[in-house]
């Protein structure tokens, strides 16, 4: 019984190399990626009460009516971003709980992202302080205008799925700059990989998905 609450059982080494090999078996290759995911603790981003779940290869509830992000397709989504090149600065939209933020940072000089729900916001920031993760920076905001202060950027991960490709993220992606976006309605939506080249853009569809939907504005609970 006290293994389980001071960490050693459901999210021990063993649990947590149990997902990664779920991963390998959904067809993540990259050994960077599934060691990022073994080394992240996930029971840190979900309440206490779900801890034990935190490395199921599933979405959670994190408040809000909001999910943390299946952990394949958060390794997915890193995946594509890194993949043969190295990361100067990339922009997150939908921080949520602040998990592939973490996985994320551990890929780039620096990370900027944005959430629009200051509730999560305030509790992600805690979470990032308490890892040690120095080079984020965040902010609260609607992620469909991207953080202009620090475009271009080398790569843009988008955490909610908007009905169509918002303008601004385009803009925003610097040449050979890659953007990871969920995009359609609830029920049919494709994961696509956007990629900016000198005279336009190259799009490719990686997966199907299902994320929450992108809204607009900012939320101040
Ligand atoms: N990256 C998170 C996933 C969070 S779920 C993880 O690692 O688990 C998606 C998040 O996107 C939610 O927190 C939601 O509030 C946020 N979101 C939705 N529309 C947004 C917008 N326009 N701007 C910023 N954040 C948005």
């Amino acid at each position: 019984m006290m293994a389980e609450h001071s960490g050693i059982g459901m999210t021990s080494q063993r649990t947590r190399d149990r997902l990664a090999d779920t991963l390998v078996e959904m067809g993540i290759h990259s050994d960077v990626v599934l060691d990022a995911i073994r080394n992240t603790p996930r029971h840190l981003f979900v309440d206490e009460a779900l801890a034990t779940r935190a490395y199921e290869n599933t979405a959670l509830p994190i408040g809000f009516s909001q999910t943390i992000s299946q952990p394949y397709i958060v390794a997915k989504m890193t995946e594509a971003l890194i993949k043969d090149r190295s990361l100067e600065n990339v922009l997150e939209v939908g921080t949520g709980c602040g998990y592939q933020t973490v996985i994320m940072a551990q890929f780039t000089k620096r990370i900027y992202t944005v959430e629009r729900i200051n509730g999560l916001l305030i509790r992600a920031r805690e979470r990032f302080q308490k890892l040690g993760c120095t080079n984020i920076r965040s902010k609260h905001a609607d992620g469909n205008i991207g953080w202009p202060t620090h475009a271009p950027f080398d790569g843009i991960i988008v955490a909610a799925a908007p009905i169509g490709v918002p303008e601004a993220l385009l803009e925003q992606l610097a040449i050979e700059g890659r953007l990871i976006i969920p995009v359609g309605k609830s029920g049919d939506q494709k994961l696509l990989l956007i990629t900016r080249k000198e005279d336009g853009f190259e799009e490719e569809i990686i997966d199907s998905v299902s994320f929450v939907p992108m809204l607009g504005g900012i939320d101040t609970t």
